[in-house]
């Protein structure tokens, strides 16, 4: 009964140009298997959870059955994969719709759920462990406070996957407040009509933007509103030593979500050259290379408003370069802000920016864990780290202290602000991997469910926090991740 289980679907992208999607149906599996499921996010998006639950939600989140008002398709898009433009489009991914609460409207998208018409040589289908570890990723960087897609559930499909062995297949349920993509506007720029870009660009306002105002420059404010999101964004990822690891312009959300966890990892030492992923052998999307890459991923979003900018071309690039060049100011911005509340710092001062470098040098050089670093630094307890005892640490805690003594602000409501901007807790790879590992050959989600527990209250620094703040034992191996499939 559609009533109890609360659906209340549009489909505002099924009214874009046709060309923009094509519908098609998730392929039925055989036997669905609900093996995680996220009653919080279910409760805000006003749907039943006891229902869902039940056999009549999972047949929907394994792509079984259609919820009503649902007209689900597969959205057609474009995208630089390593600097490589290419076609892409959902190519094992349906929306089914938009879920509408008195709040906001969210994609509802079935991830691996079957072949598309953009599937390409590909079988349409995920498996379980790296939709487990988009759930678990998703859902520790909305507890983070990032931007983030969420997870809805994870469905184990009872059919086999075949990769370089057979794999259980596995559907996720993922929930963004849109897929627009860079890709989706690179798109209709490159096969589509102007009136295809009005189109989308008129959408991508109304669905994210309703404060701009209709009028001359609303597509020059979508440009600087989208560079301002993107600036806040990478800042936070940055903040955190997460690594998305396929900064591709198909993996750039319009809304300034981060979306599409594939090899994905956060930072142990600090090292701005860290690179996880087993397919990033130049390191493209290294984590000290994040911030350039977006504003690389920026300039083709800009190249493709081009026509809606200006009648004259030349003007257009002008005012595009113009918007760009704003990004690196934008982005620094928000990053000193971010590291100064990490350090506990209130106010400006010019001598900020060198210190902040400063500590990052002497992280760099001793092998400093990241996250360790500043929850030490947050509780005074510095007697574990490998800077202790280093000059170099010792001259930059003495220049560190001066500088918190020089503000008015109190100790307490310096140490509170670190506290609520160092995270106690993320999710170490070796802790995913356990988890993972647990659920797939053993049926055991017990490692998992522990593990999202810790991961959702990062900054209330609890007691059970404490084991999984460890590095990887040994964190000279180094640690590889593939190609979420
Ligand atoms: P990604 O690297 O995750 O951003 O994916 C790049 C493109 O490959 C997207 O168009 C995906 O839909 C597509 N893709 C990835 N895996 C599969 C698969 N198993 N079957 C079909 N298409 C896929
Ligand atoms: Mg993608
Ligand atoms: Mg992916």
């Amino acid at each position: 009964n559609e009533k109890e289980v609360g659906w209340n679907l549009d489909n505002s992208y099924a009214r874009l140009p046709e060309s923009f999607f094509t519908s098609t149906k998730p392929t039925p599996v055989t036997s669905p298997e609900l093996i995680i499921f996220n009653d919080s996010l279910a409760k805000s998006l006003g749907l039943n959870v006891e229902t869902l639950k039940s056999n009549e939600g999972v047949a929907v989140f394994a792509g079984n059955q259609i919820p009503k008002g649902s007209l689900p398709l597969a959205q057609a898009y474009g995208g630089h994969q390593f600097g490589h433009f290419n076609m892409l489009g959902d190519g094992r991914a349906v929306l089914l719709g938009e879920q509408i609460t008195p709040e906001n409207r969210m994609d509802i998208q079935l991830k691996g759920s079957g072949r598309t018409p953009y599937s390409r040589g590909g079988d349409g289908r995920a498996t379980l462990g790296p939709m487990l570890r988009e759930y678990i990723i998703s859902e520790a960087m909305h507890a983070l406070d990032i931007p983030t897609t969420r997870s809805l559930a994870v469905v184990k499909t009872g059919e086999a996957v075949i990769r370089e062995t057979d794999l259980p297949g596995a559907v996720l349920t993922r929930v963004a407040s849109s897929h627009l993509r860079v890709g989706t506007f690179q798109y209709a720029a490159h096969w589509g009509e102007k009136e295809d870009l009005s189109a989308l660009a008129d959408y991508t306002l109304d669905r994210h933007f309703p404060d701009i105002e209709a009028g001359e420059n609303r597509y020059l404010s979508l440009l600087q509103q989208v560079i301002k999101r993107q600036a806040s964004l990478i800042a936070k990822w940055q903040l955190v030593g997460f690594i998305h690891g396929v900064m591709n312009t198909d993996n750039m959300a319009i809304s300034g979500e981060t979306i599409d966890y594939g090899p994905c990892a956060f930072m142990n030492e600090y090292d701005p050259a860290t690179v996880f992923s087993s397919i990033d052998r130049e390191g493209r999307y290294a984590y000290g290379n994040q911030p350039p890459i977006a504003g690389w991923n920026l300039s083709r979003f800009a190249e493709t408003l081009l026509p809606l900018l200006h009648e004259d071309q030349d003007q257009a690039v002008k005012i595009a370069q113009d918007e760009i060049s704003k990004f690196k100011d934008f982005y620094y911005s928000n990053w000193f802000d971010g590291m100064r509340a990490k350090l506990g710092l209130f106010g400006e001062e010019k001598e900020d920016e060198s210190l902040i470098e400063e500590l990052l040098n002497v992280m760099q050089k001793y092998h400093a864990d990241f996250t360790n670093t500043f929850r030490a630094l947050t509780f005074g307890k510095m007697e574990d780290s490998v800077l202790v005892g280093k000059t170099e640490f010792a001259k930059w805690n003495e220049a560190w202290q001066a500088r918190l003594n020089r503000q008015q602000e109190s100790k307490e409501s310096s140490h509170e602000l670190m506290r609520s901007n160092n995270p106690g807790v993320i999710p170490r790879n070796h802790r995913v991997e356990e988890a993972l590992k647990a659920a797939v050959d053993q049926e055991d989600y017990s490692v998992m469910e522990r593990l999202l527990n810790v991961l959702s209250n990062p900054y209330d620094h609890t007691a059970e926090q404490e084991e999984y703040c460890a590095p990887p034992p040994d964190t000279n191996r180094p640690y590889q991740t593939f190609c979420g499939t």
